[in-house]
């Protein structure tokens, strides 16, 4: 299976080639040439496969130019209950009948993104280690992503993170969680100035291309294909946890913000999985949710962003929505750079009236959006009504995803995140702290390792090129 790109501009290249980079050569983004599709007898054969099992069945799919048996040990060694707290990887916990949490934040960040990033850790040690070479990871992080990545490069051979975060401005947590890690090829940058400062020096220097070059500079951002691909594992996973037969059809609520996590639900739909309908559920910044009712996408500025409760949703543009959309249009290459131009001049594009937006129901997906006041509203009940505590995004996910619950239809929500991680909305919520798992007892307590800097990219470029 060979990558294309979104905007046509580059030859097809193989599944590795496309591992380690982020936007393709003619700047969109790498998706495969097909989908695969699973027939009715593949999907009832594995029914009944582990986490590990059904994981190397779908990657494989689409990996095809890594060895199979190399695929099954890096599948196998990521896939564990040590690392994700129980054989079954994603625990589905059923509210009520047809209203299930499908819980994707027990890996060692308690978040979702740890399923696709552990993976990531280690198939980039594997490539890099067959093509002899390095890989010094670059980031910019206000929180959930940047530890995800730290915990899945930590200690692996030919890597080093450098991981930037502005400081003072993470919660507790995440900054204990992140800067107490004590292996030597990760290194926290508290930069003193704000998230978009960070992000713009990660911006600078990889613009320096005879430094990128030299110091074999690298991210690990939200539009690597390989991530999406491997969140696709947990549709099928979670759709054969509440489902009897493959004749039974499921719907999925999903906390968004990049766009990453529903449009590996897309593909998983795409490839034959009996998903009803995606609903993507938006808090205050609601572009997407725009764009599934109007037609219109406008992505905003970062000072038109609002910082929210549920703060890993808080994007102006969701980098990955550009993957559906060329699925949207016929995977016609020419129609989304022509959107893409407009969006890239600062403006935005309109689909309403056009066949393309009269498609949108034949993909399943439909949207809604949420406040402060309803995350707060939805956490108080389900515990109340469930005794289940859920975070603040997970909470987005089900209050949206409760408006289009249809009878007879099983509906599985996204657990994004564990409570812990949001303590202060939590406590606002049900006036106490959230449950605070086993591992992470004492973590604030923990020495922590951080060189704290000036928003500088001359002695961020320092840094790099004195421990890389
Ligand atoms: C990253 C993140 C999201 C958004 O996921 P996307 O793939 O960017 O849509 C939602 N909730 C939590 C807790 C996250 O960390």
């Amino acid at each position: 299976m060979e990558n294309i790109s979104t905007r046509g501009g580059c030859a097809a290249r193989p599944f590795s080639d496309t591992l380690l980079g982020g936007l393709a050569p003619d700047g969109g983004l790498f998706l495969p040439e097909a989908y695969p599709r699973v027939s009715a007898e593949t999907l009832e054969q594995w029914r009944g496969l582990t986490y590990p099992e059904l994981a190397f069945e779908i990657i494989r799919r689409f990996a095809t130019d890594i060895p199979e048996a190399d695929l099954r040990s890096l599948v196998d060694r990521t896939y564990t209950a040590e690392v994700f707290g129980s054989a079954d990887i994603t625990p589905v916990r059923e509210l009520e009948p047809g209203l299930h949490v499908l819980g994707l934040s027990n890996g060692p960040t308690l978040a979702f993104k740890d399923l696709a990033l552990q993976l990531l850790g280690n198939l980039f040690q594997y490539a890099l280690a067959r093509a002899g070479e390095e890989l010094n990871i670059l980031g910019a992080t206000s929180g959930d992503t940047g530890s995800a990545a730290e915990y899945a490069m930590r200690g692996k051979q030919g890597i080093r993170v450098f991981m930037l975060s502005p400081h003072g401005r993470m919660s507790a947590f995440q900054r204990a969680q992140m800067y107490s890690l004590e292996d030597p090829n990760i290194f926290n940058i508290a930069i003193e100035s704000m998230f978009d400062d960070c992000q713009n020096i990660v911006k600078a220097v990889s613009g320096d291309a005879d430094f990128k070059r030299r110091h074999r500079i690298g991210t690990v951002n939200s539009i690597n294909w390989s991530r999406l691909m491997a969140q696709v594992v947990y549709y099928f996973k979670g759709y054969f946890a509440v489902t009897r037969s493959n004749r039974e059809q499921v719907s999925f609520a999903v906390p968004s913000g990049n766009f990453g996590n529903i449009c590996a639900g897309h593909v998983a739909r795409m490839m034959g999985l009996p998903v009803r309908r995606l609903i993507l559920a938006t808090n205050e910044n609601d572009v997407l949710d725009e764009f599934f009712r109007t037609g219109v996408y406008a992505p905003r500025s970062t000072q038109r962003t609002h910082a929210t409760s549920s703060p890993s949703m808080d994007i102006s543009r969701a980098s990955n929505f550009e993957r559906f959309v060329f699925d949207l249009v016929g995977r016609d290459p020419a129609v989304v750079k022509g959107l893409w131009a407009k969006v890239e001049a600062g403006g935005a594009f309109d689909l309403a009236g056009t066949p393309h937006f009269a498609r949108i129901p034949e993909f399943g997906f439909v949207s809604g959006s949420s406040t402060h006041a309803d995350r707060l509203a939805t956490i108080r009940r389900v515990w109340r009504d469930h005794g289940v505590e859920i975070d603040p995004h997970t909470a987005d996910g089900i209050k949206v995803g409760l408006e289009f619950r249809e009878p007879g239809v099983p509906l599985v929500c996204l657990e994004t995140a564990l409570p812990i991680k949001f303590e202060e909305t939590i406590l606002e919520a049900l006036g106490r702290k959230p449950a605070c798992p086993e591992a992470f007892r004492g973590i604030a307590d923990r020495p922590q390792r951080v060189t704290v800097m000036a928003a500088d990219v001359e002695k961020v470029k320092a840094f790099i090129e004195a421990h890389a």
